[in-house]
């Protein structure tokens, strides 16, 4: 069962714990130099941030936007990072495919990745010439610690005729093994798309099981996956649905298609983190529920002052290892950098190639809501 927070609608998740001094202990203070490029910034994230918190964060906030500017720096922020580092100091925000695009056609030397590692090595796979950062090494991924290049390879012995379809959240490793990747945005385009070009009525779609068995809800293919979840979604069940529409009559439920199918059947809308902000913004319902990781209701809620935010708390342990004191660090000592073998990079790239080239959608894919649950055959 997800923990609720049951403080009503408005109110939100908790922000990492910060010691007064974080800043101080850093050489920076708040001064009347700092105020004045901050102080327009403290509106943003006023939901958020205390004014007794502020002057902790208003310096590293100005220490790391003038880093960017020093060392031709930009910031990649995703969807699930908290609002200080979100709306403050990220250049480019979004889902882990529009991080990696911009990675790509951003003109600067440096990408620091606010997110976890597999999208710092997506970054580096797009963009080779560019020297991509990683502010905490350990800010890992259960969908992409489930599997590896060799379990791939074992699958293609196991089962040479059919194509693997890999979600980004995996290694670059992983992807270098598989014949195209896919997100939550197409992943059923994709399914349907690799099928017709090897002529094959089965493909199998790794690691998440449960995006797996969504997908397969949703097309004509048959799909075969691997046992990998992930850790936050996964906590999300059907019964959370009922309970929060008995205390919130009238809520909107949006789920991510990383949680179980059961979910997705008793939610009202389902598709990717893009998806879930886009329907906010083009619907504005009055009271509305995201089935996904904390920080992301903060993010869609502060674009949305309109709409009552109920915010189920399952904080992704490995996005919140990203804070605003280690990316200052990450700027100033120029670590962690990731790097990746050439030849694995040349052959992830042409599995994130094949999903780039198919015809771009102008919107993220919807998965239906309410469709029976199915059980899927597992590769292992
Ligand atoms: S939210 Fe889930 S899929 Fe995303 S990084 Fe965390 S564990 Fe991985």
């Amino acid at each position: 069962m997800a923990r609720l927070i049951d403080s009503g609608p408005g109110c939100p998740t908790p922000t990492p714990l910060r010691g007064p001094n974080a800043a101080e202990a850093r050489g920076l203070v708040y001064d009347d130099a700092v105020r004045a490029e901050t102080d327009h910034l403290y509106p943003l994230v006023q939901d958020f941030v205390t004014p007794m918190e502020w002057p902790a964060i208003a310096p590293l906030v100005a220490a790391i936007n003038r880093l960017k500017a020093e060392k031709n720096a930009v910031i990649l922020a995703h969807n699930y990072m908290t609002p200080d580092i979100f709306r403050l100091v990220g250049d480019f925000r979004g889902d882990s495919l529009q991080l990696a695009r911009e990675a790509a056609a951003v003109d600067a030397d440096i990408i620091v990745q606010a997110g976890v590692h597999f999208m710092a090595e997506t970054s580096k796979i797009l963009a080779p010439q560019k020297t991509v950062l990683i502010p905490d090494m350990r800010a890992g991924c259960s969908l992409a610690d489930s599997i590896t290049a060799a379990d791939v390879r074992l699958i293609k012995q196991k089962f040479p005729d059919y194509p693997i379809v890999t979600y980004v959240n995996t290694s670059a490793d992983v992807k270098a093994e598989c014949h195209i990747t896919c997100t939550s945005s197409n992943a059923a385009q994709v399914v349907e798309a690799i099928a017709k070009e090897w002529n094959s009525d089965t493909v199998i779609l790794v690691p998440d099981q449960y995006l797996a068995k969504n997908v397969a809800a949703q097309t004509k293919i048959r799909v075969m996956t691997w046992p990998g979840s992930c850790e936050v979604h996964e906590m999300f069940t059907a019964d959370d649905v009922e309970a929060l529409r008995e205390a919130h009559p009238g809520v909107v439920i949006l789920a991510h298609p990383e949680c179980p199918p059961d979910v997705l059947e008793a939610a009202d809308f389902a598709g990717s983190t893009s998806a879930l902000a886009n329907y906010v913004a083009e619907k504005h319902p009055h009271k509305v529920v995201l089935l996904t990781e904390c920080s992301m209701s903060d993010n869609v809620a502060a674009e949305n002052p309109g709409t009552n935010f109920i915010r189920p708390c399952n904080l992704c342990p490995h996005m919140k290892r990203i804070t605003l004191e280690n990316i200052y660090d990450c700027l100033v000592k120029g670590e962690y950098e990731v790097t990746i073998p050439e030849d694995v990079r040349v052959r992830a790239k042409k599995a994130i190639d094949a999903m780039l080239a198919l015809p771009r959608m102008e919107k993220p894919l919807a998965f239906e809501t309410g469709l029976k649950p199915l059980e899927l055959e597992m590769v292992v």
